[in-house]
């Protein structure tokens, strides 16, 4: 662009509280980051939860055409660790850097060729500690990503009021065992292999409904979506039966996996019970008869069991449909009870649905990886 590159300040409108700001960014600079939790949800809600009354700073560049746009925020403190994150969607990547000590900055980069409007985004304060920008919804359907939880207080600044042992949505989720990023992902030939990802029901089909009205064919969506990037930067070839949240019946789910040639096809749901059961958590993963499929359900169940806290139902034979009619290696797991109280906190939380996709592709990868 002749005119080359130019920034834009983006509104922050704060509801009266900006006042305290001056102090928190006199903070010393090895304090922990102001950013406490962030997520964007598939309709492109940035949601950032914050320490209180911190002060923040929007920008925007709106690239060229090798890079897309980019909209950043600065808050205060040092992050823990610089990260990226591999996003989807009209967005490449999110990234928590900083860009001098003292500084956290949370950026989002759009995907190449992507235009935005400066003037649309607006960084909102919702509260003393949580923020909200909305991303352009036209541009489609965001992958949904966050890290940490958004929705609920920081139990080092807020203990947790003792459960009464009912489930319930405010029930905090569980640290992972091993957390994994996708740099730990394994190696594999690149371009060699097609992995089929079936997000299970969708459309008119929730499947399972739990706690918090949370339903099956989102979570597993979302989950599938990541998974499918996350293979997908390591050189596989991925195919989604869904990509929306549209409805398709089993056959030709089976059916594209078949007349692709695909190396492996795996399944994933989350499973129900009824409410009156939330004693009912755990991770299944299934096969039909091939020892292959078998192997192939290991080791996702594994690498998953590895990653989170889950309750371990074991690795199963099961009939169904998806696996049974596939005619290469295949598997269906099912990632947790929604009806669960253990379960349900996990799944409902952006954080560990990036865990379960993350060691969902390591299992995925290692088996390829080891030839089956
Ligand atoms: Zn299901």
């Amino acid at each position: 662009m002749a005119e080359g590159r130019w920034r834009q300040r983006l509104l922050a409108a704060f509801l009266g509280i900006g006042c305290f700001a001056a102090s928190v960014w006199a903070l010393p600079a090895r304090a922990f980051s102001a950013l406490a939790a962030w997520r964007i949800t598939a309709d492109g809600l940035l949601e950032l939860r914050t320490t209180p009354y911190a002060s923040l700073s929007a920008s925007f560049d709106p690239g060229d055409g090798a890079q897309g746009p980019r909209l950043w925020i600065d808050l205060p403190g040092t992050p823990s660790r610089p990260r990226t994150l591999q996003a989807g969607g009209p967005l490449r990547q999110v990234r928590v850097g900083t860009p001098e000590p003292g500084i956290t900055r949370l950026v989002l980069e759009f995907q190449p060729g992507v235009q935005l409007d400066p003037a649309q985004l607006k960084l909102v304060g919702v509260d003393k500690d949580s923020w909200k920008l909305q991303l352009p919804p036209q541009l489609g359907r965001y992958l949904a990503l966050g890290e940490g939880s958004v929705d609920r207080p920081d139990p080092i600044v807020a203990a947790p009021s003792e459960g009464s042992g009912a489930p319930s949505g405010a029930a905090a989720p569980r640290q992972p065992l091993r957390p994994l990023r996708p740099a730990d992902m394994p190696s594999v030939a690149r371009g060699r292999f097609r992995v089929v990802i079936d997000p299970g029901h969708g459309g008119p089909d929730p499947g399972a409904i739990g706690i918090g009205s949370t339903q099956e064919k989102d979570v597993v969506l979302e989950i599938s979506q990541q998974v499918a990037e996350l293979l997908r930067g390591r050189g596989v070839d991925v195919l989604l039966t869904r990509t929306g949240d549209i409805d398709v019946d089993l056959p030709p789910r089976a059916q594209l996996a078949n007349s692709s040639g695909a190396d492996v096809f795996v399944s994933i749901h989350a499973n129900a019970l009824s409410m009156s059961r939330p004693d009912v958590n755990g991770l299944e993963t299934f096969y039909f008869q091939s020892q292959q499929g078998r192997n192939l359900a290991a080791s996702i169940h594994s690498s998953i069991m590895g990653t989170v806290r889950r309750e371990d139902r074991g690795v199963r034979e099961g009939r169904f449909y998806v696996i049974r009619a596939t005619r290469m290696p295949s598997s269906l797991v099912e990632v947790g009870f929604l009806t669960g109280a253990d379960d349900a906190p996990d799944l409902m939380d952006p954080a560990h649905r990036r865990q379960l996709a993350l060691a969902i592709s390591a299992g995925i990868l290692d088996y390829l990886r080891l030839g089956g």
